[in-house]
């Protein structure tokens, strides 16, 4: 089966706003094991959009939208969709009853253009949205089949995953490809790759896709089944070490706090660099005040020295940025909060500062503990 992926919205045609769902629309495609053809990002145009509709039936089996289906004027899908299959569009009594209880529990009242979102194209079902009031569609059409689904990634990722994907498990045969994810911190991507490549080529049967955050590196390995599978994600892991951190959906703000509620470890944190970065994404897990005990935010060198403790001579002499500061803040940081561990942080972020011993991008991570 061959898919299509249309991301309406003009917002996505922009610098400002980027297409993310059909990324992950993509990855859930490839575990089912259907070949993505093409995608395409449609601004928020009836005619435009009907015309990416029916090019795109001409050849995918399989279309999927995303986005268009909220209640305002240029929330056009439905209507594009209708045009181009030359179906009616009908008004779902049950669902517009539906959207103004949903209303009524948030304490408002649905609005008159609410209304639209209650309308089916002929011969569509609809399919629920527990997380707003923008149903999803599926129907059929020459033996093609077309999903529309909301634009809120915390909207389309439960309906694809509760609605569609089923469905098409289903039409492609009931095969699902295997996956791991490996989470891999402190390499860069070409040296993954150096270390990774002999591995690779062991295994052509394997898919490999190298995703990148900010933090870390997201090593996504995928075959026809675990036989195939297994072999190869021993030997990444064998080779990556301690370099790949933890397998699967979790982060490594959520190992390292896991890591502390299960050693009944505290840690507290003392951040001049990364001014608070740090302690925010921490207390982004679920049960991180059960470790983490609070820290400071040192950017100036009198917090440094006042907050801290650290030695005004250290500060003097090393400069703010340095081994020694760095151990001092962690030392202060973990006897005043009476931790386990502290962190400290200090570097030059740019893209002012630097020294010539220290260029920018310069940085200190220090661990205290006893
Ligand atoms: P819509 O359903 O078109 O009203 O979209 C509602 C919101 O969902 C938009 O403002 C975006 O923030 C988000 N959104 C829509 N399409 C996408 C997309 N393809 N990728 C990521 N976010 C999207
Ligand atoms: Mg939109």
């Amino acid at each position: 089966m061959r898919a299509e992926i249309i991301a309406v919205g003009s917002e996505l045609l922009g610098p400002d706003r980027s297409d993310t769902n059909s990324l992950w629309i993509t990855d859930q495609l490839q575990l089912l094991g259907i070949e993505l053809a093409a995608k395409a990002v449609v601004g928020d145009d009836p005619e435009r959009l009907s015309a990416a509709f029916r090019q795109a039936l001409t050849h995918a089996e399989l279309v999927l939208a995303t986005g268009g289906l909220g209640p305002t004027e240029d929330d056009v899908t439905r209507e594009a969709l209708a045009r181009a299959l030359e179906r009616q569009l009908r008004f779902e009594p049950a669902l517009w009853d539906e959207i103004v209880t949903r209303f009524q529990q948030w304490g408002r009242t649905a609005s008159e253009n609410n209304r639209r979102q209650a309308y089916v194209i002929e011969g569509a079902e609809s399919l629920p949205n527990p997380h707003g009031t923008a149903r999803g569609q599926w129907l059929s059409w020459n033996s093609r089949h077309i999903v529309l689904l909301p634009g809120p990634p915390r909207e389309l990722k439960p309906m694809m995953l509760e609605h569609v994907v089923p469905r098409l498990r289903q039409l492609s045969g009931g095969k699902q490809r295997v996956r791991q994810v490996l989470r891999v911190f402190g390499l860069g991507e070409s040296a993954l790759d150096e270390q990774l490549a002999p591995i690779y080529r062991r295994h052509p049967e394997v898919l490999v896709t190298v995703l990148f955050s900010p933090l870390d590196l997201e090593l996504h390995l995928s075959a026809d089944d675990d036989r195939l599978l297994e072999p190869m994600v021993r030997e990444v892991l064998e080779q990556l070490g301690p370099t790949c951190y933890a397998t699967g959906s979790t982060s490594l703000a959520r190992v390292v706090v896991e890591g502390l509620l299960q050693s009944h470890r505290t840690l507290s944190l003392a951040e001049s660099l990364t001014c608070g970065l740090t302690g925010s994404l921490l207390s982004e897990v679920a049960g991180a005040s059960g470790c983490l005990k609070g820290g400071w935010m040192t950017y100036t060198d009198d917090m440094k020295r006042d907050c801290l403790g650290v030695p005004e001579g250290l500060l003097q002499q090393h400069g703010a940025v340095s081994e020694a500061v760095a151990r001092a803040m962690a030392e202060g940081a973990r006897q005043r909060a009476g931790s386990n561990f502290a962190l400290a942080l200090t570097g030059f972020a740019g893209p002012g500062g630097g020294t010539d011993e220290h260029p920018v991008g310069t940085c200190f991570v220090a661990l205290a503990s006893a």
